[in-house]
């Protein structure tokens, strides 16, 4: 098979390894000659699974026993509803940074819960920078932040220092850098950009700041019945949950988060720098908030992106064209992707300005 440098931005690359694990399990499963996909999510097999992920969830985001980890469905955008639904009391306000498609989104369900103030955007410069010294009322039931907005390729670098619980989306750069877990109140992250594919979400939350919002919840919405069934109150996904249990212990096997920390920051400086010495690119976003999950970049003669995209497909890249919101290219680079991946793009970036500049 030609290898090929996965760039996307979601669902984005995975380890080969556990790609290869994930496609015995479909087979058989802990020598049970079943499929994991066959096998009851009660069983014994499939109860540590799901034991080790949420275990290994507290332990990568260091939490310390006041949280309780949880695995759903629904995607990301089921928490920026579910956020709301068990944290925003009746009569209460929910403060929220607009930094994105994805903030603005979770903006737009928390306004159908309760009272929801926007209290920092970066919208003024098509959010193409992080808001930094916004004052934080006491009064907020919480702060919800967005850690990596994965569009404008933006990355908050120091989380606010509050009292209020802050709520951090944090699908596109879990486990990418060393956090303090204990910081926020609760974390959420789709798992189908950093930590396996899609289907699963994982939700981190601190269990006293439940069961206070006054109003009768559904079963479904509620995290305290998730978490009295253990993640299992219905059927989990749990092929999602096992490969992003496999993906973390790749994750951990090399050097866990300290490992991945420095990997991450050497790729991005790699292609940073070469945007900033390439006379044919730029940068879109503010230099100190750059994001080490999510490069944009656009062309300084648009006109010529026919010619690079022509060169980088021949170079067996994938997945560098640019959202829509911001235009020209955007390269992932998720933990799964080798710095060699990278280097590969900063060549074919080089070549391009010898033959076009
Ligand atoms: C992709 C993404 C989402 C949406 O995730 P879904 O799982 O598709 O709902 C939310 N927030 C961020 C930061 C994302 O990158």
């Amino acid at each position: 098979m030609t290898k090929v440098h996965n760039f996307s931005a979601g669902p984005g690359i995975l380890p080969a390894e556990v790609l290869q694990q994930a496609s015995e399990a479909c087979i058989n499963f802990d020598n049970l000659n079943l499929s994991l996909l066959e096998i009851s999510h009660r069983s014994k097999n499939y109860e540590a699974v799901m034991n080790e992920a949420r275990a290994t969830v507290k332990e990568l985001l260091g939490l310390n026993d006041g949280y309780k980890v949880l695995f759903l469905g629904g995607g990301a955008s089921l928490q920026f509803a579910m956020v709301p639904y068990n944290l925003l009391k009746t009569g209460g306000t929910a403060g929220y940074v607009n930094t994105g498609v994805w903030a603005s989104k979770a903006i737009k369900e928390a306004k159908l819960i309760g009272e929801t103030k926007v209290i920092a955007s970066s919208e003024d410069k098509n959010f193409n920078y992080i808001p930094k010294g916004y004052g934080i009322p006491m009064s907020l039931d919480y702060l919800h932040i967005t850690s990596n907005n994965t569009i404008f390729g933006t990355q908050i670098k120091r989380f606010p220092v509050t009292p209020v619980p802050l709520v951090c989306d944090m699908s596109s750069d879990i486990f990418s850098r060393k956090v303090d877990g204990n910081l926020f109140g609760l974390i959420y992250a789709g798992a189908q950009k950093n930590m396996g594919p899609a289907g699963a979400t994982m939700i981190a939350v601190k269990e006293e700041l439940l069961g206070k919002t006054g109003r009768d919840m559904l079963s479904m919405l509620d995290y305290r019945v998730h978490i009295k069934g253990d993640s299992m109150y219905n059927t989990p996904p749990v092929f999602p949950i096992y490969v992003s249990l496999l993906t973390m212990r790749w994750l951990k096997k090399n050097g866990g988060i300290e490992w991945i920390e420095k990997v991450n920051q050497k790729k991005a400086e790699c292609i940073y720098t070469e945007i900033d010495r390439n006379s044919m690119f730029v940068g879109t976003t503010a230099l100190e908030d750059r994001s080490t999950m999510n490069v944009t970049f656009v062309m300084h003669k648009p006109e010529l992106e026919a010619e690079f995209d022509k060169m980088w497909k021949s170079a067996n890249i994938s997945g560098i064209r640019g959202h829509r919101d911001v235009g020209g290219y955007r390269a992932s680079l998720y933990n799964a992707l080798p710095l060699e991946s990278v280097q590969v793009l900063v060549d074919v970036m080089k070549e391009f300005e010898n033959k076009f500049a």
